[in-house]
C-alpha cells in the first residue's frame, strides 16, 4: 500500500507543531483508499460476486450464504494488503458511541500451524457479549447474547490493523439493540411509502433514498490544560467555571480566520476523512472562541450517519496528534454557545429528484409541495416524539439556552414556500413558487447574485433551506440516526395517510392531480400551526406554542414518555420499524443514560468541590487571617479594623462561600445515597432532572463565586479565560 505521510507533530514542544511534510493535494489520488469500494472490489472479487454484492447494496436484494465466502476472501485478502490482521464487526450501541471487538485473522492448525482465516458466516454474523451494552430489560444478563449482522449497504474499511465490518446489533430474540437496524427499516419505510407517491407522476421506478448533510461542530482544548481538568476528563464538561471577561461577545472568532495550530490540524483531519471515503468539504471557525465545524457533502443517511460516527472517532485521535483534546459534548463551557450537529435531511431519488426541490413545471411544483405539506404534517403530528429522539443529559443545555433552537420543534418555511401555502390555501388550483431571483448589485463587474428561495432563520429547529429540511436541535455528540430514523418513520406514516387519502379520492372520480392538489391543501391546512418565522427565543413564542398546542416539555425523562404513546407505538409497529417491546427498550435505556451522566458529573462535582476547591479556599482565608492578626499588632485595636477593611470582607465572603458549597455537596451526597436505593428509571431520571441539577448549579454559583475571590497563584484548576484560548 502506498504510504501517506502527515504532518509530524514535535512532541516536545505540541503547542507549535511543527509541519515537515506537506501532504499530498490530489485528493483524489488517495480518496476512498482505506475502504473496500468499487475499486478494490474490482481488483479483489469476481464479476459475479461484484454483481451479486451491487444487487444487494442498490436492490436491497439478500446475499446467497455461498456469494458472503467469496466476498469474505477478497475483503480479506484486500484488508491485509493494506496491513490488517484482525477483523471487528463495528455497530452503533445505544450507548451512543460505536462498539466493536476485535479478532485476529489468525486460525491456529494442527502442528501447530496457523492461517489466516475469513470466512462468509464470520463476516455475516458474529456474537460480541452483549451482556454490557444497554438493553433496557429486552435481554437479561443471563441471556447476554446479542448478534452483530453485516450491513452491506455501508462498506468496509481499515483503520490501523483491524478491518472494520459496519453491522447492526440485535438480541437473541430479533429485537434491536443499536441505532442502524431501526434506521435501515426506517429509511425501507419511507422510501417506500414516496415511491407509491411517486406512482402518481409517473415516476415509480424511481430508486428513492433519505439523503442526510451533517454539520459536525466541537471544541478544541489544549492537551495540557483538559488534563488539568478533572471535570472535563471525567464527564467532557466543565462543571465549574468562572466567566471569562472576553468570550464570544465581538463574535470576532466566527469572522476570523482559522489559528494555524488549528489548520494544521484540520488539514492532518481531512486528510484521515478522504482516506476513509468520507466526503468531508466545509471546515469553518463556530461563534464560541476555540469552537469549529465540519460539514461533508450529503449521502444516503446510513453511509452518512456511519461516516459521521467514524470522524467522531478520527476526529479525536487525530487532535491528540496535534496537543488538543476534542470536545463533541454540547455545552462543555457555561455562559457560551454550545455544539450542535445540524442535520440537512431531504428524500431523492439516485436518478437527482430531490423530493424537497421546486421544480420547473406545475406538476413538479405539486409533487414539492405535496412533499413538504406531508413533512409538516408529520412533524406537527409528532413534534413531541422528534424533541425527545434530541433531548438529553447533555443537549439539555443547549436547547433553550438562546443560542441554539428552542426546546419546542417548529418549521420555519421562508418567504417563498409560505406564500405559496398561503395562496393554495386560498386557490383551488396550483400555484407558482418563485425560484432564485437574480439581483444586480448595480457593479458592472459583478454579476447579478442570485437569491435563494428561502432567507435564514438561526433560531428555528426545522428550517426549509431550498432543498431540504435542517433539523438544528440534534446535539454535537449524539448518534444523528435516533432522530433520522424517527423523521422517515413518521414522514413514512404520513405519506401512507395521504395516499389512502388520495386514492379515496380518485374512486370516488377526482383526477389524479387534482386529488392531490386538493389533500396537500387539507394536509397544509391541519399542520399550519407547526410553521412558524419569528424569533424562537422569544417569551411570546413560548406562551404562542402553548396555545397552538406545540410540545412545551423541557425535561428529558418525562420527554422520554413519547417513546411510547400511543400514536407512537402504533406508527412504529404500522410501518414495521420498531414494535412495542423495543420502544419501551428504549426509553429505559435513554432513563439509565440520563440518571448515570448525572450521577458521575454529581460525583465529581462534589469531589472537585471538597478536595479541591474548599481547601485552597481555606488556605487563601488562612492567609488572608494572618495578614489581619499582623495589622492587629502593628496598629493594634481598634485601628487595624479600618485598615484591614477589604481583608475581612473578603474572609466573611468566602466563609459564606465555603458554607454554601459545604452544605450543597452535603445535600447532593444525601440526594445520591437516596439514588442509589431507587430502582425505577423514570422516578431516578426525574429526580436528577428536578432536584440533582438545580442543585450542582446552586454549588456551583459558590465555586464560581470562590474562583473570583481567592488569589489566582493559588487557583488549582486552569480558568476559562486560558482554556478557551488557543495561541
Ligand atoms: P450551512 O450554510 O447551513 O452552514 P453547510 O454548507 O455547512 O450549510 O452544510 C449544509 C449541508 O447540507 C451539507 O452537508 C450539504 O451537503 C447538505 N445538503 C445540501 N443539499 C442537501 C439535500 N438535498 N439533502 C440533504 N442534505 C443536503
Ligand atoms: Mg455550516
Amino acid at each position: 500500500m502506498q504510504n501517506y505521510r502527515f504532518n509530524v507533530i514535535d512532541k516536545a514542544n505540541s503547542k507549535n507543531p511543527i509541519v515537515t511534510v506537506v501532504p499530498d493535494k490530489e485528493t483524489s489520488n488517495y480518496y476512498g483508499c482505506n475502504v473496500f469500494n468499487r475499486a478494490a472490489m474490482r481488483k479483489y472479487l469476481s464479476e459475479d460476486t461484484r454483481r451479486s454484492i451491487y444487487e444487494t447494496v442498490e436492490r436491497g436484494a439478500t446475499l446467497d450464504r455461498d456469494v458472503a465466502d467469496h466476498v469474505a476472501e477478497g475483503m480479506k485478502r484486500w484488508a491485509m494488503d493494506h496491513g490488517a490482521t484482525h477483523y471487528t464487526h463495528w455497530f452503533q450501541p445505544l450507548t451512543g458511541g460505536t462498539a466493536e471487538k476485535h479478532d485476529s485473522f489468525t486460525d491456529p492448525r494442527r502442528h501447530g500451524e496457523a492461517m489466516e482465516n475469513f470466512s462468509g458466516k464470520l463476516l455475516f454474523q458474529q456474537e460480541p457479549d452483549a451482556s454490557s451494552f444497554p438493553s433496557g430489560g429486552l435481554r437479561n444478563t443471563f441471556e447476554a447474547r446479542g448478534y452483530t449482522a453485516w450491513d452491506p449497504s455501508s462498506p468496509a474499511f481499515v483503520i490501523g490493523d483491524t478491518l472494520c465490518v459496519p453491522t447492526v446489533f440485535v438480541s437473541y430474540t430479533g429485537e434491536a439493540l443499536d441505532y442502524k437496524t431501526p434506521l435501515l427499516k426506517s429509511d425501507a419505510a419511507v422510501t417506500k411509502a414516496a415511491k407509491e407517491i411517486l406512482e402518481y407522476f409517473g415516476e415509480g421506478d424511481e430508486v428513492v433514498h433519505s439523503y442526510l448533510g451533517w454539520e459536525q461542530e466541537y471544541f478544541l482544548v489544549d492537551k495540557d490544560l483538559f488534563m488539568q481538568r478533572p471535570d472535563l476528563v471525567l464527564t467532557d464538561r466543565t462543571l465549574l467555571g468562572h466567566d471569562s471577561a472576553r468570550n464570544q461577545q465581538l463574535d470576532d472568532h466566527y469572522f476570523a480566520d482559522i489559528p494555524p495550530r488549528v489548520l494544521n490540524f484540520i488539514r492532518d483531519l481531512e486528510i484521515e476523512a478522504y482516506k476513509l471515503g468520507i466526503p468531508v468539504k466545509t471546515r469553518h471557525n463556530e461563534v464560541a472562541p476555540n469552537q469549529f465545524e465540519i460539514a461533508p457533502v450529503y449521502e444516503a443517511a446510513n453511509l452518512a450517519i456511519d461516516h459521521n460516527l467514524l470522524l467522531m472517532s478520527v476526529m479525536k485521535s487525530v487532535a491528540q496528534n496535534h496537543g488538543f483534546e476534542l470536545l463533541l459534548h454540547e455545552k462543555p463551557f457555561a455562559g457560551i454557545n454550545g455544539s450542535g450537529k445540524h442535520c440537512n435531511w431531504s428524500l431523492g431519488t439516485e436518478s437527482g429528484i430531490g423530493l424537497m426541490s421546486p421544480g420547473k413545471t406545475d406538476e413538479e411544483n405539486l409533487r414539492f409541495l405535496c412533499f413538504m405539506a406531508n413533512t409538516l404534517k408529520a412533524v406537527y403530528d409528532n413534534n413531541g416524539l422528534l424533541k425527545a429522539t434530541v433531548l438529553n443529559a447533555t443537549n439539555a443545555h443547549r436547547l433553550g439556552a438562546n443560542e441554539a433552537p428552542p426546546a419546542i420543534i417548529s418549521s420555519f418555511l421562508g418567504k417563498q414556500v409560505s406564500d405559496a401555502f398561503s395562496k393554495l390555501l386560498e386557490s383551488k388550483g396550483m400555484v407558482k413558487i418563485s425560484g432564485k431571483k437574480g439581483y444586480s448589485l448595480g457593479i458592472p463587474q459583478i454579476p447579478e447574485l442570485l437569491i435563494d428561495n428561502t432567507d435564514r432563520n438561526r433560531t428555528s429547529p426545522f428550517a426549509f433551506t431550498g432543498n431540504r429540511f435542517e433539523f438544528r436541535a440534534v446535539g454535537s455528540s449524539a448518534n444523528c440516526s435516533g432522530a433520522i430514523m424517527v423523521l422517515n418513520t413518521i414522514l413514512a406514516n404520513q405519506l401512507r395517510m395521504f395516499k389512502k387519502a388520495v386514492d379515496e379520492k380518485v374512486s370516488s372520480g377526482v383526477p389524479v392531480m387534482q386529488a392531490i392538489l386538493d389533500e396537500t391543501r387539507e394536509t397544509y391546512r391541519a399542520c399550519q400551526h407547526i410553521c412558524f418565522d419569528g424569533n424562537g427565543y422569544s417569551d411570546e413564542w413560548k406562551a404562542e406554542a402553548a396555545r397552538r398546542g406545540l410540545d412545551c416539555e423541557t425535561s428529558p425523562p418525562i420527554i422520554y414518555d413519547q417513546y411510547t404513546s400511543k400514536d407512537t407505538v402504533r406508527i412504529f409497529s404500522e410501518t414495521g420499524v420498531l414494535s412495542e417491546i423495543e420502544l419501551e427498550s428504549r426509553k429505559e435505556v435513554y432513563w439509565e443514560i440520563y440518571c448515570k451522566k448525572l450521577a458521575i458529573e454529581a460525583k465529581v462535582l462534589s469531589d472537585l468541590t471538597t478536595n479541591h476547591i474548599i481547601p485552597v479556599a481555606i488556605k487563601y482565608q488562612s492567609v488572608l487571617l494572618e495578614n489581619v492578626k499582623d495589622l492587629k499588632e502593628i496598629y493594634g485595636d481598634p485601628d487595624y479594623r479600618s485598615r484591614a477593611k477589604s481583608q475581612l470582607n473578603l474572609i466573611d465572603r468566602i466563609s459564606a462561600d465555603i458554607e454554601g458549597a459545604e452544605t450543597g455537596v452535603e445535600e447532593l451526597d444525601r440526594l445520591e445515597e437516596k439514588l442509589s436505593r431507587m430502582d425505577n428509571g423514570r422516578e431516578s431520571a426525574i429526580i436528577y432532572h428536578d432536584e440533582v441539577a438545580p442543585l450542582m448549579e446552586r454549588i456551583r454559583k459558590h465555586v464560581d463565586s470562590l474562583e473570583m475571590t481567592v488569589d489566582d497563584q493559588m487557583w488549582p484548576l486552569p480558568k476559562y479565560r486560558e482554556l478557551l484560548f488557543i495561541h
